[in-house]
């Protein structure tokens, strides 16, 4: 990122005075008395950026984000299919043991989606994978309870609102809860 006004910052870098007041690198006309904690440039409210290492300009938080934090549509891509069929495999033999996922199927079932979604999304981590995570946990648990209708003999349309209904996801939150806190960790 193209930075024109870097000499500009030295500049009044030297000319800081005993109050420490700056002027913003992108917005000359603001001061500031706050720094970037990487690059120490002066950055005013609208410029400031938030990360769990403290305050940083836009183009240090931009840095932040590497690679392996980062979903491309390229993951996506694999990631969308993967967590399918992972939710439909895991849930049809899930749907055997139904009624009612307990907390150790919840922990089971995390794990293998956790290690399912680490292999296919290429061990990406941070937000965006764990969000996939959670929602294919919850996905795998729906998938359980339709297939348990239809295997036994219900129409698919009644097992969909069966999976859906308060009944089903009233037996199964805990082993909800417990799989997507399980998924997550796996992805740490
Ligand atoms: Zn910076
Ligand atoms: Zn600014």
């Amino acid at each position: 990122m193209a930075d024109s006004s870097g000499g500009l910052v030295i500049g009044e870098r030297e000319g800081t005075g005993a109050e420490g007041v700056r002027r913003c690198a992108r917005h000359p006309s603001v001061e500031t008395v706050v720094s970037c904690g990487r690059c120490d440039r002066p950055v005013c409210p609208r410029c400031m950026i938030f990360t769990p290492v403290g305050v940083r300009c836009p183009s240090c938080a931009q840095l932040r984000r590497l690679p392996q934090y980062v979903l491309t549509p390229r993951v996506y891509a694999r990631v969308i299919p993967g967590a399918l069929l992972l939710a439909l495999g895991i849930g049809f033999l899930l749907s055997f043991a139904y009624p009612g996922l307990g907390f150790l199927g919840g922990i089971v079932v995390g794990y293998l989606v956790g290690t399912g979604l680490r292999r296919v999304s290429g061990y990406k981590q941070g937000r965006e994978i764990e969000i996939v995570a959670g929602a294919t946990v919850v996905l795998t648990v729906l998938a359980s309870s339709m297939f348990y209708v239809v295997r036994a003999g219900g129409r698919l349309d009644a097992a969909l609102r069966f999976a859906v209904s308060g009944q089903s996801l009233g037996v199964n939150v805990l082993g909800i809860v417990a799989g997507v806190y399980i998924a997550v960790q796996r992805l740490r």
